[in-house]
């Protein structure tokens, strides 16, 4: 999983990814992460491998991972090359998910690029430059179309043009493509185009250390993002990047205490992580011996054969079976033979649906 973050200048981006990735994960373990400083491999908190470490005697823990990308550059202007131009544009056309930051934290030294604090017209403006950018995908896509639909007539093509000038209307009434259809049919048919506002987004309210340990609900700053949010159907969440950047010093230990005496129940980084999640309808299963616990990262609905091709490809292809057990029955059962031997490790075959929390054995053959 690929999230971006986007933002106006001096919003507190950096800060935030600085925080987020300073914790790195151990790149030797990921083949795919790069050396680009802009990105950043985190890894997924997770409280259930520790325990499943000690139930299998596992020698190691390889936890999920998620890559962040701080794409710098967005300014008003920027689709049509103000700023650092058009580059950010396709940073966000590889992420699954865009996290977008607001400023919500007044500090007269820390300048912001419009003036003032006012999260509804900074929303606006970055989301007017991605929408400015997918007018110009798909005119151009529409003009292909309209010259395929002059050589030769085809419904098909016919309706795929009325689709798009559709969607152009929306966009040009300042909507993003994310709003635009319920139906399937058309969704894919968008998917097609890999549109920056087809994306799902995940608002990051940023706020100063002293509001973010206050009552927020009446925030005047935060409503207003939950109010555009709502219509989008994004997540929110609230974070203080000056308390992620002082947490990403701590050690565990120490991260609990403060968490503590600020009186938050969790870090933005576990917020963060667990609002993605639920937007790109993402869940855990795990495979667990004495080598490793490891969890794995999979969409929901997705079926076993597909689980196992996380792995290795080799797996989903000569898928035969998975053995599976949930962790709450190995947890109470204490030990994989406990399971077995109670009848709660389960023979699954490849229509089988992989739910939140199992943990697989896959057999296969190749
Ligand atoms: P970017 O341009 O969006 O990447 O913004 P930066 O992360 O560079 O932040 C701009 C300035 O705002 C820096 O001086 C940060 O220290 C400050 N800043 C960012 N987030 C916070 C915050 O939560 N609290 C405070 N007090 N300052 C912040």
């Amino acid at each position: 999983m690929k999230l971006g973050i986007v933002g106006l200048p001096n919003v507190g981006k950096s800060t935030l990814f600085n925080a987020l990735t300073k914790g790195k994960a151990p790149s030797e373990n990921y083949p795919f992460c790069t050396i680009d400083p802009n990105i950043g491999t985190v890894i997924v908190p997770d409280e259930r491998l520790k325990v499943l470490q000690s139930i299998y005697k596992s020698k190691e823990i390889t936890p999920a991972v998620v890559d962040f990308v701080d794409i710098a550059g967005l300014v008003k202007g920027a689709s049509k090359g103000e700023g650092l131009g058009n580059k950010f544009l396709s940073h966000i056309r590889e992420v699954d998910a865009i996290v977008h930051i607001v400023r919500c934290f007044e500090n007269p030294d820390i300048i912001h690029v419009d003036g003032n604090v006012n999260p509804e017209r900074d929303i606006d403006t970055i989301n007017t430059e991605l929408i400015l950018s997918d007018i110009e995908t798909l005119q151009k896509r529409i003009e292909k179309q309209e010259k395929e639909l002059r050589a030769a007539s085809d419904k098909k093509v016919k309706d795929r043009v009325e689709l798009l000038n559709r969607l152009l209307k929306h966009l040009s009434d300042g909507k993003m493509a994310n709003r635009f259809t319920d139906d399937e049919d058309e969704k894919n048919i968008i998917g097609e185009l890999f549109l920056l506002t087809a994306k799902p987004v995940i608002y990051v309210g940023n706020f100063s250390e002293e509001d973010i340990t206050m009552d927020l609900s009446g925030n005047h700053f935060l409503n207003k993002i939950r109010e555009i949010a709502e219509k989008e159907n994004a997540e929110v969440i609230t974070v203080s990047a000056g308390i992620e950047a002082e947490l990403a010093q701590l050690n565990e230990e120490e991260r609990v205490e403060f968490l503590n005496d600020m009186g938050l129940k969790e870090s933005g980084l576990d917020k963060l992580i667990r609002a993605s999640y639920k937007l790109l309808g993402l869940i855990s299963f795990y495979t667990a011996g004495e080598k490793e616990s490891r969890a794995w990262t999979i969409v929901k609905g997705s079926k076993a054969p597909q689980a196992a091709g996380k792995i290795h490809t080799d797996f989903e292809k000569g898928f035969i079976r998975a053995e599976v057990v949930s962790y709450n029955d190995i947890v109470s059962l204490g030990s994989p033979v406990a399971a077995k031997e109670a009848g709660r490790v389960r023979l699954e075959g490849k229509e089988n649906v992989v739910q939140d929390d199992d943990i697989i054995i896959f057999r296969f053959n190749v």
